[in-house]
Protein backbone atom coordinates (compact mmCIF):
# COMPACT_ATOMS: atom_id res chain seq x y z
CA UNK A 1 0.00 0.00 0.00
CA UNK A 2 1.87 3.76 -0.41
CA UNK A 3 1.14 6.28 1.23
CA UNK A 4 -1.25 8.22 -1.23
CA UNK A 5 -3.69 5.81 -1.62
CA UNK A 6 -7.52 7.61 -2.13
CA UNK A 7 -9.86 7.00 0.81
CA UNK A 8 -12.71 9.55 0.27
CA UNK A 9 -14.52 10.80 -3.11
CA UNK A 10 -16.78 13.80 -2.10
CA UNK A 11 -18.65 16.55 -4.46
CA UNK A 12 -20.69 19.18 -3.66
CA UNK A 13 -22.26 22.05 -5.97
CA UNK A 14 -20.86 25.74 -5.70
CA UNK A 15 -21.92 28.65 -7.46
CA UNK A 16 -19.05 30.41 -9.78
CA UNK A 17 -18.51 34.25 -11.18
CA UNK A 18 -21.65 34.62 -12.62
CA UNK A 19 -23.90 32.95 -9.94
CA UNK A 20 -24.01 29.50 -11.69
CA UNK A 21 -23.82 26.54 -9.98
CA UNK A 22 -20.73 24.45 -10.28
CA UNK A 23 -18.98 21.35 -9.21
CA UNK A 24 -16.19 21.31 -6.29
CA UNK A 25 -14.30 17.80 -5.92
CA UNK A 26 -12.76 16.71 -2.54
CA UNK A 27 -10.53 13.56 -2.79
CA UNK A 28 -8.78 12.71 0.16
CA UNK A 29 -5.54 9.77 0.55
CA UNK A 30 -5.09 7.58 3.98
CA UNK A 31 -4.01 10.41 6.98
CA UNK A 32 -4.11 13.16 5.13
CA UNK A 33 -6.02 16.80 4.52
CA UNK A 34 -8.03 16.25 1.61
CA UNK A 35 -7.25 18.20 -1.56
CA UNK A 36 -9.93 20.28 -3.68
CA UNK A 37 -10.64 21.90 -6.99
CA UNK A 38 -13.52 23.53 -8.70
CA UNK A 39 -14.19 24.04 -11.59
CA UNK A 40 -15.17 26.36 -14.23
CA UNK A 41 -17.17 27.13 -17.13
CA UNK A 42 -17.66 29.10 -20.24
CA UNK A 43 -20.02 31.06 -22.32
CA UNK A 44 -18.69 31.21 -25.82
CA UNK A 45 -18.11 27.62 -25.90
CA UNK A 46 -17.17 25.50 -29.15
CA UNK A 47 -19.24 22.65 -30.69
CA UNK A 48 -16.35 20.53 -29.90
CA UNK A 49 -15.64 20.90 -26.40
CA UNK A 50 -16.47 18.40 -23.39
CA UNK A 51 -19.52 18.14 -22.74
CA UNK A 52 -20.51 20.18 -19.00
CA UNK A 53 -23.28 18.03 -17.46
CA UNK A 54 -26.21 20.84 -16.19
CA UNK A 55 -29.63 19.79 -14.69
CA UNK A 56 -31.50 20.60 -17.96
CA UNK A 57 -35.05 19.85 -17.64
CA UNK A 58 -35.51 20.54 -14.01
CA UNK A 59 -37.15 23.74 -12.92
CA UNK A 60 -34.62 24.55 -10.17
CA UNK A 61 -31.98 27.26 -11.08
CA UNK A 62 -33.13 27.18 -14.49
CA UNK A 63 -32.25 23.96 -15.02
CA UNK A 64 -28.56 24.97 -14.44
CA UNK A 65 -27.72 22.98 -11.33
CA UNK A 66 -25.18 20.01 -11.57
CA UNK A 67 -26.44 18.11 -8.80
CA UNK A 68 -26.32 15.04 -11.37
CA UNK A 69 -22.70 15.72 -12.05
CA UNK A 70 -22.25 15.90 -8.26
CA UNK A 71 -23.86 12.67 -7.49
CA UNK A 72 -22.15 10.60 -10.57
CA UNK A 73 -18.52 12.03 -8.13
CA UNK A 74 -20.14 10.37 -5.09
CA UNK A 75 -21.08 7.24 -6.76
CA UNK A 76 -19.66 5.48 -9.73
CA UNK A 77 -16.43 7.92 -9.30
CA UNK A 78 -15.67 7.72 -6.09
CA UNK A 79 -16.53 3.55 -6.12
CA UNK A 80 -13.88 3.58 -9.29
CA UNK A 81 -11.54 5.50 -7.07
CA UNK A 82 -11.14 4.80 -3.94
CA UNK A 83 -8.47 2.30 -3.13
CA UNK A 84 -5.95 3.81 -6.15
CA UNK A 85 -3.45 5.42 -5.91
CA UNK A 86 -3.41 9.33 -6.10
CA UNK A 87 0.25 9.66 -7.28
CA UNK A 88 -0.85 7.93 -10.54
CA UNK A 89 -2.77 11.01 -11.87
CA UNK A 90 -2.38 9.19 -15.75
CA UNK A 91 -3.99 6.16 -14.52
CA UNK A 92 -6.41 8.10 -12.48
CA UNK A 93 -7.62 10.38 -15.91
CA UNK A 94 -7.37 7.06 -17.75
CA UNK A 95 -9.81 4.69 -15.42
CA UNK A 96 -11.88 8.35 -15.67
CA UNK A 97 -12.19 8.36 -19.86
CA UNK A 98 -13.08 4.41 -19.51
CA UNK A 99 -15.63 5.15 -16.93
CA UNK A 100 -17.23 7.72 -19.19
CA UNK A 101 -17.22 5.78 -22.26
CA UNK A 102 -18.61 9.04 -24.60
CA UNK A 103 -16.10 10.87 -27.08
CA UNK A 104 -17.00 14.30 -24.89
CA UNK A 105 -17.40 12.67 -21.43
CA UNK A 106 -21.13 13.53 -21.71
CA UNK A 107 -21.99 10.69 -19.84
CA UNK A 108 -20.56 11.29 -16.16
CA UNK A 109 -20.31 15.20 -17.24
CA UNK A 110 -17.11 16.74 -18.00
CA UNK A 111 -17.01 18.63 -15.00
CA UNK A 112 -17.54 16.01 -12.91
CA UNK A 113 -14.51 14.37 -14.37
CA UNK A 114 -12.44 17.20 -14.31
CA UNK A 115 -13.24 18.28 -10.84
CA UNK A 116 -12.08 14.63 -9.83
CA UNK A 117 -8.95 14.68 -12.06
CA UNK A 118 -8.04 17.93 -10.18
CA UNK A 119 -8.68 16.96 -6.62
CA UNK A 120 -6.70 13.62 -7.22
CA UNK A 121 -3.70 15.66 -8.11
CA UNK A 122 -3.92 17.74 -4.76
CA UNK A 123 -4.58 15.14 -3.07
CA UNK A 124 -1.49 13.55 -3.97
CA UNK A 125 0.22 17.31 -3.01
CA UNK A 126 -1.46 17.19 0.33
CA UNK A 127 -0.44 13.33 0.88
CA UNK A 128 3.21 14.10 0.07
CA UNK A 129 3.49 18.07 1.56
CA UNK A 130 4.13 19.44 -1.75
CA UNK A 131 2.52 22.74 -3.25
CA UNK A 132 0.39 22.52 -6.19
CA UNK A 133 3.46 23.68 -8.55
CA UNK A 134 5.53 21.39 -7.13
CA UNK A 135 3.07 18.67 -7.89
CA UNK A 136 2.02 19.69 -11.13
CA UNK A 137 5.74 19.96 -12.24
CA UNK A 138 6.30 16.45 -11.15
CA UNK A 139 3.33 15.19 -13.49
CA UNK A 140 4.46 17.30 -16.21
CA UNK A 141 8.15 15.74 -16.05
CA UNK A 142 6.33 12.60 -15.49
CA UNK A 143 4.09 12.57 -18.63
CA UNK A 144 6.05 14.98 -20.79
CA UNK A 145 9.71 13.54 -20.64
CA UNK A 146 12.01 15.51 -22.72
CA UNK A 147 9.69 17.90 -24.46
CA UNK A 148 11.72 19.08 -27.73
CA UNK A 149 10.88 22.14 -29.63
CA UNK A 150 11.39 21.46 -33.01
CA UNK A 151 11.76 24.66 -35.19
CA UNK A 152 8.80 25.98 -37.33
CA UNK A 153 9.03 26.03 -40.66
CA UNK A 154 7.36 28.24 -43.43
CA UNK A 155 4.37 30.01 -42.85
CA UNK A 156 4.92 30.18 -38.99
CA UNK A 157 6.41 32.49 -36.62
CA UNK A 158 10.31 32.33 -35.95
CA UNK A 159 10.87 29.61 -32.95
CA UNK A 160 9.33 28.76 -29.90
CA UNK A 161 12.18 29.23 -27.59
CA UNK A 162 13.67 25.76 -26.41
CA UNK A 163 12.77 27.42 -22.56
CA UNK A 164 9.03 26.31 -23.17
CA UNK A 165 7.99 23.50 -21.49
CA UNK A 166 11.51 22.76 -20.26
CA UNK A 167 11.80 25.03 -17.34
CA UNK A 168 9.37 26.82 -14.64
CA UNK A 169 8.54 29.81 -16.35
CA UNK A 170 6.22 32.92 -14.82
CA UNK A 171 3.94 33.90 -17.86
CA UNK A 172 3.10 37.06 -19.67
CA UNK A 173 0.25 37.86 -18.98
CA UNK A 174 -2.85 38.23 -21.66
CA UNK A 175 -5.17 40.94 -20.31
CA UNK A 176 -8.91 41.87 -21.21
CA UNK A 177 -9.06 45.59 -21.36
CA UNK A 178 -12.87 45.64 -22.99
CA UNK A 179 -15.10 43.36 -24.02
CA UNK A 180 -17.42 42.73 -26.34
CA UNK A 181 -19.22 39.52 -27.67
CA UNK A 182 -21.22 37.23 -25.27
CA UNK A 183 -19.16 38.56 -22.30
CA UNK A 184 -20.90 42.09 -22.42
CA UNK A 185 -24.15 42.26 -23.78
CA UNK A 186 -23.13 42.47 -27.60
CA UNK A 187 -21.83 45.71 -27.71
CA UNK A 188 -19.29 44.75 -29.89
CA UNK A 189 -18.49 42.05 -32.31
CA UNK A 190 -15.03 40.82 -30.91
CA UNK A 191 -15.12 39.24 -27.77
CA UNK A 192 -11.83 40.78 -26.09
CA UNK A 193 -9.03 43.57 -26.65
CA UNK A 194 -6.08 42.49 -24.88
CA UNK A 195 -2.58 44.23 -23.83
CA UNK A 196 0.44 41.89 -23.55
CA UNK A 197 2.93 44.02 -21.42
CA UNK A 198 6.10 42.61 -23.73
CA UNK A 199 9.01 45.00 -22.48
CA UNK A 200 8.24 44.56 -19.09
CA UNK A 201 11.41 42.31 -17.44
CA UNK A 202 9.68 40.75 -14.66
CA UNK A 203 6.32 39.03 -14.03
CA UNK A 204 5.22 41.69 -10.87
CA UNK A 205 6.15 44.49 -12.87
CA UNK A 206 3.97 43.29 -16.25
CA UNK A 207 1.35 43.12 -14.14
CA UNK A 208 2.13 46.70 -12.22
CA UNK A 209 1.90 47.83 -15.79
CA UNK A 210 -1.59 45.89 -16.68
CA UNK A 211 -3.21 47.53 -13.58
CA UNK A 212 -1.99 50.94 -14.84
CA UNK A 213 -3.13 50.84 -18.42
CA UNK A 214 -6.58 49.47 -17.16
CA UNK A 215 -7.12 52.32 -14.39
CA UNK A 216 -6.13 54.84 -17.48
CA UNK A 217 -8.25 53.17 -19.41
CA UNK A 218 -10.94 53.84 -17.19
CA UNK A 219 -9.86 57.64 -17.01
CA UNK A 220 -10.10 57.86 -20.91
CA UNK A 221 -13.57 56.31 -21.11
CA UNK A 222 -14.96 59.42 -18.78
CA UNK A 223 -13.05 61.98 -20.42
CA UNK A 224 -14.63 60.77 -23.61
CA UNK A 225 -18.04 60.66 -22.75
CA UNK A 226 -18.47 57.50 -21.63
CA UNK A 227 -20.90 57.18 -18.60
CA UNK A 228 -22.12 53.79 -16.86
CA UNK A 229 -20.33 51.55 -18.02
CA UNK A 230 -20.78 47.81 -17.96
CA UNK A 231 -18.12 45.86 -16.93
CA UNK A 232 -18.07 42.68 -18.67
CA UNK A 233 -17.58 38.87 -17.44
CA UNK A 234 -13.84 38.71 -16.98
CA UNK A 235 -13.69 42.40 -15.47
CA UNK A 236 -12.92 44.06 -19.00
CA UNK A 237 -15.01 47.46 -19.77
CA UNK A 238 -18.11 47.14 -21.59
CA UNK A 239 -18.45 50.57 -23.05
CA UNK A 240 -20.99 51.05 -25.80
CA UNK A 241 -18.63 51.93 -28.99
CA UNK A 242 -19.89 51.89 -32.10
CA UNK A 243 -17.04 49.90 -33.95
CA UNK A 244 -14.24 47.27 -32.67
CA UNK A 245 -11.77 50.05 -33.71
CA UNK A 246 -12.68 51.98 -31.47
CA UNK A 247 -11.97 49.61 -29.02
CA UNK A 248 -8.62 49.44 -30.19
CA UNK A 249 -7.98 53.02 -30.16
CA UNK A 250 -9.25 53.17 -27.00
CA UNK A 251 -6.85 50.46 -25.43
CA UNK A 252 -4.42 52.48 -27.33
CA UNK A 253 -4.66 56.23 -26.06
CA UNK A 254 -4.85 54.33 -22.28
CA UNK A 255 -1.39 52.33 -22.91
CA UNK A 256 -0.23 55.74 -23.34
CA UNK A 257 -1.85 57.89 -20.75
CA UNK A 258 -0.14 55.22 -18.92
CA UNK A 259 3.56 56.41 -19.93
CA UNK A 260 4.19 53.31 -21.91
CA UNK A 261 4.49 52.62 -25.39
CA UNK A 262 1.66 51.19 -27.40
CA UNK A 263 4.07 48.40 -29.50
CA UNK A 264 7.20 47.70 -27.64
CA UNK A 265 6.19 47.65 -24.15
CA UNK A 266 2.72 46.91 -24.19
CA UNK A 267 1.45 45.13 -27.23
CA UNK A 268 -2.34 44.75 -28.09
CA UNK A 269 -4.14 40.77 -29.17
CA UNK A 270 -7.52 40.27 -29.97
CA UNK A 271 -9.99 37.43 -29.22
CA UNK A 272 -12.29 37.57 -32.19
CA UNK A 273 -14.40 34.65 -31.01
CA UNK A 274 -15.82 34.66 -34.70
CA UNK A 275 -17.40 31.18 -34.35
CA UNK A 276 -20.43 33.32 -32.40
CA UNK A 277 -21.15 35.37 -35.70
CA UNK A 278 -20.34 33.01 -38.54
CA UNK A 279 -23.49 32.06 -40.29
CA UNK A 280 -23.84 30.47 -43.67
CA UNK A 281 -20.01 30.27 -44.07
CA UNK A 282 -19.98 34.40 -44.01
CA UNK A 283 -18.51 36.35 -40.93
CA UNK A 284 -21.91 39.02 -39.97
CA UNK A 285 -19.95 42.17 -38.51
CA UNK A 286 -22.56 45.13 -39.27
CA UNK A 287 -20.24 47.36 -37.75
CA UNK A 288 -17.93 46.65 -40.59
CA UNK A 289 -20.17 45.91 -43.31
CA UNK A 290 -24.07 45.93 -44.01
CA UNK A 291 -23.35 42.11 -46.01
CA UNK A 292 -21.63 39.45 -44.22
CA UNK A 293 -18.00 39.00 -44.91
CA UNK A 294 -16.10 36.08 -47.16
CA UNK A 295 -13.43 34.34 -45.02
CA UNK A 296 -11.08 36.16 -47.36
CA UNK A 297 -12.49 39.34 -46.48
CA UNK A 298 -12.16 38.47 -43.21
CA UNK A 299 -8.30 38.19 -43.12
CA UNK A 300 -8.01 41.43 -45.24
CA UNK A 301 -9.92 43.03 -42.70
CA UNK A 302 -7.69 42.10 -39.95
CA UNK A 303 -4.12 41.94 -42.07
CA UNK A 304 -5.22 45.84 -42.48
CA UNK A 305 -5.78 46.01 -38.49
CA UNK A 306 -2.41 44.58 -37.89
CA UNK A 307 -0.85 46.87 -40.10
CA UNK A 308 -2.18 49.66 -38.45
CA UNK A 309 -2.28 49.08 -34.99
CA UNK A 310 0.48 47.03 -32.73
CA UNK A 311 -1.76 44.02 -32.82
CA UNK A 312 0.84 41.05 -31.88
CA UNK A 313 -1.70 37.98 -31.38
CA UNK A 314 -5.19 36.97 -32.69
CA UNK A 315 -7.22 34.00 -31.27
CA UNK A 316 -10.21 32.68 -33.19
CA UNK A 317 -10.07 34.99 -36.04
CA UNK A 318 -11.96 32.56 -38.47
CA UNK A 319 -14.77 30.13 -37.08
CA UNK A 320 -13.95 26.81 -35.48
CA UNK A 321 -15.17 24.69 -38.61
CA UNK A 322 -13.39 27.20 -41.19
CA UNK A 323 -10.19 25.38 -41.86
CA UNK A 324 -9.85 27.02 -45.27
CA UNK A 325 -10.33 30.44 -43.85
CA UNK A 326 -8.04 29.60 -41.14
CA UNK A 327 -5.59 27.92 -43.83
CA UNK A 328 -5.64 31.79 -45.49
CA UNK A 329 -4.98 33.45 -42.41
CA UNK A 330 -1.85 31.87 -41.39
CA UNK A 331 -0.46 32.02 -44.79
CA UNK A 332 -0.65 35.73 -44.83
CA UNK A 333 -0.72 36.46 -41.19
CA UNK A 334 1.77 33.44 -39.40
CA UNK A 335 4.94 35.21 -39.51
CA UNK A 336 4.07 38.15 -38.31
CA UNK A 337 1.57 37.30 -35.11
CA UNK A 338 0.77 35.15 -33.30
CA UNK A 339 -2.54 32.47 -34.46
CA UNK A 340 -4.26 31.57 -31.49
CA UNK A 341 -7.01 28.01 -31.85
CA UNK A 342 -9.31 28.26 -29.25
CA UNK A 343 -12.52 27.12 -30.04
CA UNK A 344 -10.92 25.66 -33.40
CA UNK A 345 -9.02 23.21 -31.24
CA UNK A 346 -10.96 23.18 -27.78
CA UNK A 347 -7.51 22.13 -26.02
CA UNK A 348 -8.01 18.32 -27.94
CA UNK A 349 -5.26 16.17 -29.17
CA UNK A 350 -6.68 15.10 -32.26
CA UNK A 351 -7.88 18.56 -33.56
CA UNK A 352 -4.37 20.37 -32.86
CA UNK A 353 -2.93 17.42 -34.96
CA UNK A 354 -5.10 17.77 -37.31
CA UNK A 355 -4.16 21.38 -37.08
CA UNK A 356 -0.73 20.66 -37.47
CA UNK A 357 -0.97 18.91 -40.74
CA UNK A 358 -3.08 21.30 -42.52
CA UNK A 359 -0.64 24.12 -40.96
CA UNK A 360 -3.09 26.10 -39.35
CA UNK A 361 -2.67 28.24 -36.60
CA UNK A 362 0.28 29.09 -34.62
CA UNK A 363 -1.16 28.85 -31.08
CA UNK A 364 -3.58 27.16 -29.20
CA UNK A 365 -5.31 28.18 -25.96
CA UNK A 366 -5.47 25.88 -23.11
CA UNK A 367 -8.16 24.98 -21.22
CA UNK A 368 -9.13 22.21 -18.90
CA UNK A 369 -12.42 22.15 -18.91
CA UNK A 370 -12.87 22.18 -23.15
CA UNK A 371 -11.05 18.65 -22.77
CA UNK A 372 -11.92 17.43 -19.18
CA UNK A 373 -8.70 15.95 -17.30
CA UNK A 374 -5.48 16.97 -16.53
CA UNK A 375 -3.52 14.05 -18.18
CA UNK A 376 -5.48 15.58 -21.57
CA UNK A 377 -4.52 18.77 -20.88
CA UNK A 378 -1.37 18.10 -20.54
CA UNK A 379 -0.61 16.06 -23.64
CA UNK A 380 -2.50 18.49 -25.50
CA UNK A 381 0.26 21.36 -24.04
CA UNK A 382 3.00 19.00 -25.15
CA UNK A 383 2.01 18.57 -28.36
CA UNK A 384 2.00 22.12 -29.18
CA UNK A 385 5.28 22.55 -27.71
CA UNK A 386 6.74 19.74 -30.01
CA UNK A 387 5.37 21.56 -32.79
CA UNK A 388 6.37 25.46 -32.27
CA UNK A 389 3.20 26.22 -31.30
CA UNK A 390 3.19 28.60 -28.55
CA UNK A 391 0.03 27.54 -25.86
CA UNK A 392 -1.45 29.73 -23.86
CA UNK A 393 -2.98 28.56 -20.51
CA UNK A 394 -6.27 30.25 -20.06
CA UNK A 395 -9.17 31.03 -18.06
CA UNK A 396 -13.14 30.82 -18.51
CA UNK A 397 -15.58 33.67 -18.09
CA UNK A 398 -17.33 31.64 -15.30
CA UNK A 399 -14.87 31.55 -12.66
CA UNK A 400 -14.05 30.70 -8.95
CA UNK A 401 -11.35 31.40 -6.29
CA UNK A 402 -9.81 27.86 -7.32
CA UNK A 403 -6.16 29.31 -9.00
CA UNK A 404 -5.14 26.07 -10.42
CA UNK A 405 -3.78 27.64 -13.69
CA UNK A 406 -1.78 29.75 -12.39
CA UNK A 407 0.28 27.04 -10.66
CA UNK A 408 0.08 24.81 -13.95
CA UNK A 409 1.42 27.58 -15.96
CA UNK A 410 4.27 28.07 -13.93
CA UNK A 411 4.93 24.42 -13.60
CA UNK A 412 4.69 23.82 -17.24
CA UNK A 413 6.51 26.33 -18.17
CA UNK A 414 3.95 27.41 -20.73
CA UNK A 415 5.22 30.54 -21.01
CA UNK A 416 1.49 32.65 -21.66
CA UNK A 417 -1.70 32.74 -19.62
CA UNK A 418 -4.86 34.62 -20.34
CA UNK A 419 -6.97 35.13 -17.06
CA UNK A 420 -9.28 38.00 -17.94
CA UNK A 421 -9.30 41.43 -16.15
CA UNK A 422 -8.15 42.83 -13.10
CA UNK A 423 -11.08 43.44 -11.34
CA UNK A 424 -13.27 41.08 -9.67
CA UNK A 425 -11.27 38.54 -7.17
CA UNK A 426 -11.76 35.54 -9.36
CA UNK A 427 -9.07 36.81 -11.61
CA UNK A 428 -7.25 38.16 -8.92
CA UNK A 429 -7.16 34.90 -7.57
CA UNK A 430 -4.88 33.18 -10.26
CA UNK A 431 -2.77 37.17 -10.73
CA UNK A 432 -1.91 37.05 -6.63
CA UNK A 433 -0.70 33.02 -6.62
CA UNK A 434 1.81 34.22 -9.39
CA UNK A 435 3.25 37.06 -7.17
CA UNK A 436 3.14 34.63 -4.52
CA UNK A 437 5.07 32.03 -7.05
CA UNK A 438 7.31 34.94 -8.48
CA UNK A 439 8.46 35.32 -4.58
CA UNK A 440 8.90 31.58 -3.13
CA UNK A 441 10.93 30.58 -6.51
CA UNK A 442 13.05 33.01 -7.18
CA UNK A 443 15.88 31.89 -8.55
CA UNK A 444 13.98 28.85 -9.86
CA UNK A 445 11.27 30.25 -12.06
CA UNK A 446 12.55 32.46 -14.89
CA UNK A 447 10.56 34.64 -16.72
CA UNK A 448 10.73 35.38 -20.83
CA UNK A 449 8.09 37.93 -21.00
CA UNK A 450 7.85 39.11 -24.63
CA UNK A 451 11.10 37.22 -25.47
CA UNK A 452 9.06 33.87 -26.18
CA UNK A 453 8.05 36.43 -29.58
CA UNK A 454 11.35 36.91 -31.03
CA UNK A 455 13.85 34.26 -30.32
P1 LIG B 1 -15.40 31.49 -22.58
O1 LIG B 1 -14.52 32.64 -23.19
O2 LIG B 1 -14.78 31.04 -21.31
O3 LIG B 1 -16.74 32.16 -22.40
O4 LIG B 1 -15.45 30.40 -23.61
C1 LIG B 1 -13.13 32.65 -23.16
C2 LIG B 1 -12.54 32.66 -24.55
O5 LIG B 1 -13.26 32.64 -25.56
O6 LIG B 1 -11.32 32.68 -24.67
ZN1 LIG C 1 -11.49 32.57 -27.01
Amino acid sequence: MTTSRIERVHAREVFDSRGKPTVEVEVTCAGARPGRAMVPSGASTGRFEAVELRDRGDSRLDGLGVRQAVRNVCTEIASALIGLDADDQAVIDRRLIELDGTPQKSRLGANAILGTSLAVAYASAEARGLSAVARFREIWDGIVGHVSNVPMDGGHVGNVPHELGTRMLLPLPMVNMISGGLHAGRQLEFQDFLILPVGATSYSQAFEWIVMVYRRLGRVLTERGHEGILIGDEGGYGPKLRTNEEAIELVVAAIEAAGLKAGSDVAIGLDVASTHFFEEGRYRLPSVSSSPLTAEQMVDLLDDWVARYPIISLEDPLAEDDWGGWKLITERLGNRVQLIGDDLFVTNVARLQEGIERGVANSVLIKLNQIGTLSETLATLRLALDNGYWPVVSARSGETEDATIADLVVATGAGQLKVGSVARSERLAKYNQLLRLEESLAGVAGYLGGAIFTR
